[in-house]
Order: C-alpha cells, then sequence, then structure tokens
C-alpha cells in the first residue's frame, strides 16, 4: 500500500553542487523507501538565474520577455537532470520533466506568468511505475507553446500547485534555514524559529521582506489548504509548519518582524488640493504597470498638499517617467525620490484582537530614536517607513519589545 503523494522543493542552495545534488537524491530515495510516491521540484543550481539575467543584461538593456523566459528556464532543465542521474546513481528510478512537459499551463505574461491549469496525466502515469518525478521548477508554458517563467522564487509556485492538484499529504520546502523565523537571523541574533504560521502571515511576511517563501505562491497555499513544512535540507531536524490559522495563534499579537530595503519613496509637492488629482496620478502609475504600496496625503493648511508613496526600486525609473509628466499637468511644484529608505514591519493575526501594538512599536523606534517617516496598517500587519541606516537597529529593537525571542506559552 503506497501511502500518498508528498512533493519535495529544494531550493538553488540545495542543489548548489554536485555534491549537494547527491544529498538531496539520498533524501528523496529515503522518503520513497518509506513507501511514499514523491514528486520533487528543483530550483536552478545557486546563484544560475541571477548570472543569467545578468548575461543578458550585458547584451540588451531591455532584452524582451519571451527572449528572458527562453533564457531563465533553463537554469532549471539543468538541476532537474542531474537530479535524475544522482537518483539513477543510487538506483532509483526517476524521470525529469520540463514544465511544459508535466503540462503547467499559464498565462502569457512572460517572466511573471499565473498558473491556470496542471495537468496530473504524465505525472501520475509515472508514479504508478514507481518513478520519482522531478519537475522543473519556475517554468510553465502558454496555450502557445511559449515558455514562461513565473516570477523569481517561483519554484515554491511549481511545488504548491503541484500538491495542490496531486492532494499530497505534504508540500516541503527545503531550503538553507532551519524554517521561518521572527526575524531574519542574520540580523537578530536570538531570532527563534516558528513551529507554524498561518498562511495568511506567512504571505504577509514574504511580501513585506522575508525572502524564505515567494509571496505569490502562499497566496494559492492558503486558498486550498495546502499543508506546508519549511525546512532545512541539511538537517533531519523539523522546521516550521504552514497552516491553516487556528485559534491558539491569536494569542501572539507579533509573529515576526521584517524590514524591506529595497523601495524607494517618492514625494510630490504642492498637489493642488482638489477631486480628480490624486485619481489623476494612480490612474496614469497603474497604467504603466507601475505597483505602487504605501501612499500617504496630508492634510493642507495652504491650497495644497503633499503625496507620498513608495515603489519597488525596480520600478523607479518607469515611475520618474511618469511623474514628471504627471506634475506639469496638474502644476505640482516638485518631486523628491529617496532610495534610502526601508520599510520596517510587524505582522501577526494576534492584532485583529489586540490593541496597542502600533504604540509599542512606534515607543521601541522612539526609544532608539528612530524617525518615521510614513506609516500604514491592516488587520494583521503595521509597517513604517525609517531610513535604511536604521533598518537593523529598528529591526532588533522591536524585536525585542515584542519579546519574540522567548517561545510564548501556548
Ligand atoms: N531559479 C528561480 C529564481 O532564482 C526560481 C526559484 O529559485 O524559485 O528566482
Ligand atoms: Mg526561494
Amino acid at each position: 500500500m503506497r501511502k500518498g503523494i508528498i512533493v519535495q522543493k529544494f531550493g538553488g542552495t540545495s542543489v548548489a553542487n554536485p555534491e549537494r545534488i547527491i544529498g538531496v537524491a539520498k533524501r528523496v530515495a529515503a522518503t520513497k523507501k518509506k513507501g511514499y510516491d514523491v514528486v520533487v521540484v528543483v530550483s536552478a543550481l545557486g546563484g544560475t538565474t541571477d548570472e543569467l539575467v545578468d548575461l543578458a543584461g550585458r547584451i540588451s538593456k531591455n532584452p524582451a520577455e519571451r527572449e528572458m523566459d527562453m533564457l531563465l528556464a533553463t537554469g532549471e532543465q539543468v538541476s532537474v537532470a542531474l537530479l535524475a542521474m544522482a537518483l539513477h546513481e543510487l538506483k532509483q528510478e526517476a524521470i525529469s520533466l520540463t514544465g511544459a512537459q508535466v503540462g503547467i499551463v499559464t498565462d502569457s505574461s512572460h517572466t511573471k506568468a499565473r498558473i491556470l491549469d496542471v495537468s496530473t496525466q504524465k505525472l501520475r502515469k509515472e508514479l504508478r511505475v514507481g518513478k520519482v518525478v522531478i519537475v522543473a521548477g519556475f517554468q510553465g508554458v502558454n496555450l502557445d507553446q511559449e515558455i514562461t517563467t513565473l516570477g523569481r522564487g517561483g519554484s515554491d509556485m511549481t511545488a504548491v500547485a503541484l500538491a495542490k492538484v496531486l492532494k499530497a499529504k505534504m508540500c516541503e520546502i527545503y531550503t538553507d534555514v532551519k524554517g521561518v523565523y521572527t526575524a531574519d537571523p542574520r540580523i537578530v541574533k536570538d531570532a527563534r524559529k516558528l513551529d507554524s504560521i498561518s498562511y495568511e502571515e506567512m504571505l504577509e511576511l514574504a511580501s513585506l521582506g522575508a525572502k524564505v517563501m515567494q509571496a505569490r505562491s502562499m497566496e494559492v497555499a492558503g486558498k486550498f489548504n495546502v499543508p506546508m513544512h519549511v525546512r532545512s535540507s541539511f538537517s533531519k531536524k523539523k522546521g516550521t509548519l504552514i497552516t491553516k490559522e487556528v485559534r491558539a495563534m491569536e494569542d501572539v499579537l507579533v509573529r515576526g518582524v521584517t524590514a524591506k530595503k529595497d523601495e524607494a519613496k517618492v514625494t510630490i509637492c504642492d498637489v493642488p488640493d482638489k477631486p480628480g488629482e490624486a485619481s489623476r496620478i494612480f490612474e496614469l502609475l497603474a497604467k504603466a504597470d507601475i505597483n505602487v504600496d504605501m501612499i500617504v496625503q496630508n492634510i493642507s493648511r495652504t491650497k495644497a498638499t503633499d503625496i507620498s508613496f513608495t515603489v519597488p526600486n525596480s520600478d523607479l525609473k518607469k515611475t520618474q517617467e511618469v511623474v514628471q509628466k504627471v506634475i506639469k499637468t496638474i502644476g505640482a511644484k516638485a518631486v523628491t525620490y529617496n532610495k534610502s529608505i526601508a520599510k520596517l514591519s510587524v505582522v501577526g493575526i494576534g492584532m485583529r484582537s489586540h490593541s496597542g501594538v502600533a504604540a509599542k512599536m512606534f515607543k521601541a523606534l522612539a526609544a532608539k530614536k528612530v524617525n518615521i517617516e510614513m506609516i500604514s496598517t491592516s488587520e494583521i500587519k503595521i509597517s513604517c517607513v525609517i531610513q535604511k541606516k536604521d533598518a537593523d537597529k529598528a529591526v532588533k529593537a522591536v524585536h525585542k519589545s515584542f519579546g519574540l525571542e522567548k517561545k510564548p506559552k501556548k
């Protein structure tokens, strides 16, 4: 009797060299021996995708997105083939497949495609004859047979999507850290590994700078309740379970602290204070496909007001082009751009039912003389824009003020 399907995803550092690939093969083979059917998803060998992006950049400042996908999808094709060979060496039957061969069908938005459908036919056929199936992460194919990729970190999405359609018992994400932490352990020495976290919290933390999981994959995992386990590929220890929210999770005020350092703040000064101006600015930014994040508008004591917002650094050039045009049409006086900011956030579903979280966060920042430039809140998060140079000290201070280094009683 087979025990069911397990999806195991290995990130770039887990397959960075031949020794590690052999290590991964051993782990996969052991899981198979326990009686599970195993579907493996792998990222490109560590650093490969960045190298490919860099290579393209040396040829073209503005490469066609279709060709970027052709290029980037090669990384994962290397790692799946090598892992299949490593499994063969262990006398474990295995087959590697590209996204297209599996039938991972996406829309056509090259470099950030969304999965529309995953065919299980081929996967099931190979599993049935006892093979480990190794699927190239991060890639799919659109209805015109064009290769697409799922956005950086997209192998997580591949793993979640496969776990969902195969109704896997578990979707294991193997990485170079022991799990999900209360803060980046490289910054906060006593950051604690979490035993569990809710989908919603993981989604927020990932969107707000925690690199351990691709944010988009967490939306899908949460929507379909895909059971997930983030754990180290270098140890057998349990990592962090990502699960449905349970009642006890609400007793914890803040699950984690994070800082995002790749956004810029744009301030348009002296925007005429009358209906329609904000709409004009943000409509044009949206049309240019710019991902605007925090927006703050002040009261105006005169007939004009200042509007500030943040955008990803990668969108700053496009933003500047749009904004320069806009300020002329609306008659705003000036605009400033600031790249030396960081967005500091605390996340926790406990905020829904507890008050005073913001006050506590601001107090911790004040004690360290960290100035807050913008604030935004949602039901389960509070974010502050601060100076980038203050980011690490702010993360440490806030982590401490919420006592995150201590294990909660429940
Ligand atoms: N190789 C791709 C990247 O580096 C996808 C992934 O690793 O998840 O973004
Ligand atoms: Mg990753």
